[in-house]
């Protein structure tokens, strides 16, 4: 795969499953609290609460606890994401993160972002737990960063080019809503950081 020149634009970027490793670590956190053993592999859909067999609201409620644990306050960086934002910036582009966590998570998020990427000068930090697309609309976005299909909606709609960084939820698949197997097809995919330039 040639890699994905990006230069001189404003880029959108998730936090989740883009900036750090979350959901394999928040997946191998609740086996260890749980006794169970799912596979990172096996999360086809976004919604993880259907794999794990538990309500959505029980879900968040994991998300909630896990928030508050160690394994979170110090979640690595996703493979070559502190590179691939250095390069991000040196190719003069402007970044803004955008992710879909609420409230709860606002002060470490800030103080894992600062640790982690404290070089970096993110233009803006923006929480948006109901939707992407009005901050992709108000900061004129070129494109965005994310994992999730239905944000690849969103960044359509908000009238940004959509680049999809490649996971088990993400990928086009026979059990997916038609909508979100075009979305999965429309995003310019990327393995990783790597591929980015
Ligand atoms: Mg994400």
């Amino acid at each position: 795969m040639s890699k994905l020149l990006i230069e001189g634009q404003k880029v959108g970027i998730d936090v989740d499953d883009v900036l750090c490793d979350f959901s394999h670590r928040l997946l191998k956190w609740y086996n260890s609290e749980n006794g169970t053993s799912h596979n990172i592999d096996d999360v086809i859909e976004f919604n993880m609460a259907k794999v794990l067999g538990i309500s959505s609201d029980q879900f968040k409620r994991e998300i909630d606890a896990f928030y508050d644990t160690r394994f979170c306050r110090y979640l690595p960086a996703k493979d070559g994401a502190v590179d691939g934002i250095n390069r991000l910036i040196e190719g003069g582009n402007t970044l803004y993160l955008i992710t879909s966590r609420w409230d709860l998570a606002k002060s470490y998020t800030k103080d894992w972002i600062n640790e982690r990427f404290s070089y970096a000068n993110f233009e803006d930090l923006v929480f948006a737990p109901n939707g992407k697309k009005s901050a992709v609309e108000y900061f004129e976005l070129d494109c965005m960063i994310d994992d999730a299909l239905h944000n690849v909606w969103a960044i359509i709609g908000g009238g940004a080019a959509p680049i999809i960084m490649d996971q088990p939820w993400n990928r086009p698949h026979e059990q997916r809503s038609k909508k979100d197997n075009l979305c999965a097809k429309l995003a310019e995919r990327v393995n990783g950081w790597d591929d980015i330039n």
